[in-house]
């Protein structure tokens, strides 16, 4: 079967599944849970010596626990450190179609301590694919849909979906944006994909483009940028796909609510107060790389409000954490280069495992790393930062580094812009 009409299957299944309500559909996440423990306990070197059916007595996972044991947990016997030096040559090269014994191998960066590698198969990519498709495409699918995705990676996953009624263009954003408003432009298209920090940098430029819909990805959605795009677009509702590389965990409906994707993915609740909580993610869909019982390091807070779509789903009033900063330096060419958060994280990310850090911006000129003393990794953070201003034409502002520290009272952002635009 082509991976297109796989994918096409996969849309038709999410698409036309739907719960009456909670009940029907805790049912259907218990049996889902069923076979993954079953799958788990066979297939996982981890998971090997459990003996329960009941998923509470399985370990809650996080980064490091499942890098610590990355070689016994996955199901396709994938080395951690062949996989790493793998993902960092991938992004080095900005190479991102090369499969690691045909598994596509990446690097998350996140906002969290330590740098996770994920293992994604091609079946699970098609999976993804679909479900996506189904969660917001809907019926345009067939109206046909000219779709514009602003990303960091390029992938050869969505080319692949091009057909007369839908088609998929990329915008690298290491380019310069100039050319890709000019592409976009030209491109005009029904549906505009990108994070949000990008998304607003398209509104501000004031191009002549008018998608149906606007589609956040990646980065949190504050509700002030929210509130900025939907007035210049002139939308009802700007849609958003909270996603993080160990699970797709939430898609807006066409009200405008983030909702829980709890088809795809069970989620336990450690819950602060009434409303916030942390969640603890049990993914179905996830075969070579499971992810079981993983405690993410966001914080929900939950609605109590029940949605007019009619969902059962679980209603999000905002998702708090990862909340970075774009970074502005002086620009070679341009005379001001944006640089999102994103790459700041991967410079930190390639510079070596390093667990805590902030990187904070000053002025234009000048940055402070607040990381623990070594000087061997401020050497090699120095270089990809270097690399980076050469890659994208800044001048290379002046780096100034202090033992780690952070306000405890603040919320921590990994990367801060103290500029004042
Ligand atoms: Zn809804």
């Amino acid at each position: 079967m082509s991976n297109k009409l796989k994918i096409y299957l996969y849309y038709l299944k999410y698409k036309h599944q739907k719960f009456k309500d909670r009940e029907k559909l805790i049912k259907y996440q218990n049996k889902k849970i069923r076979n993954q423990i079953e799958f788990i306990k066979k297939k996982s070197k981890f998971y090997n010596d459990y003996d329960s059916d009941n998923l509470k007595d399985f370990p809650i996972m996080d980064k490091k626990i499942m890098m610590d044991n990355f070689d016994n947990l996955n199901t396709i016997g994938i080395n951690k450190e062949e996989a790493l030096k793998f993902a960092i040559n991938s992004e080095k090269n900005r190479e991102f179609k090369s499969k690691l014994n045909g598994i596509t191998v990446g690097l998350s960066s996140g906002t969290s301590d330590t740098r996770g590698i994920f293992l994604v198969s091609d079946k699970e990519k098609d999976k993804w694919a679909g479900y996506i498709l189904a969660k917001y495409l809907g019926n345009d699918l067939y109206k046909g849909s000219k779709i514009a995705f602003f990303m960091r990676a390029d992938s050869n996953l969505y080319e692949s979906l091009n057909s007369k009624q839908v088609r998929f263009e990329f915008f690298d954003i290491f380019k310069p944006m100039q050319e890709n408003l000019r592409r976009l432009e030209e491109f005009k298209p029904n549906i505009l994909v990108g994070q949000p920090s990008v998304l607003i940098e398209i509104a501000k430029n004031k191009i002549n483009v008018n998608p149906d819909k606007i589609i956040s990805i990646a980065e949190v959605l504050e509700n002030s940028d929210e509130e900025y795009l939907k007035k210049i677009f002139n939308k009802e509702v700007i849609h958003q796909v909270y996603q993080c590389t160990e699970g797709c965990l939430a898609t807006t409906c066409e009200y405008g609510t983030l909702h829980l994707n709890e088809d795809i993915i069970f989620i336990e609740k450690e819950y602060l107060d009434e409303k916030r909580f942390i969640p603890i993610i049990t993914d179905f869909t996830r075969k070579s790389q499971p992810i079981i019982r993983y405690r993410l390091n966001d914080i929900l807070v939950e609605s109590h409000n029940k949605c007019k779509c009619g969902s059962c789903f679980t209603s999000i009033e905002k998702i708090e954490g990862r909340e970075d900063d774009v970074f502005l330096f002086n620009g070679i060419k341009e005379k001001i280069v944006k640089v999102y958060p994103d790459f700041i994280r991967r410079c930190m990310l390639f510079a070596g495992d390093i667990s805590n850090y902030r990187c904070v911006q000053n002025t234009k000129e000048v940055i402070t790393i607040y990381i623990d003393e070594n000087k061997n990794i401020k050497e090699k953070i120095y270089n990809e930062l270097k690399k980076l201003a050469e890659q994208l034409n800044f001048i290379m502002p002046n780096i100034n580094f202090k033992e780690y520290s952070y306000d405890k009272k603040r919320k921590l952002k990994r990367v801060e812009s103290l500029l004042k635009e």
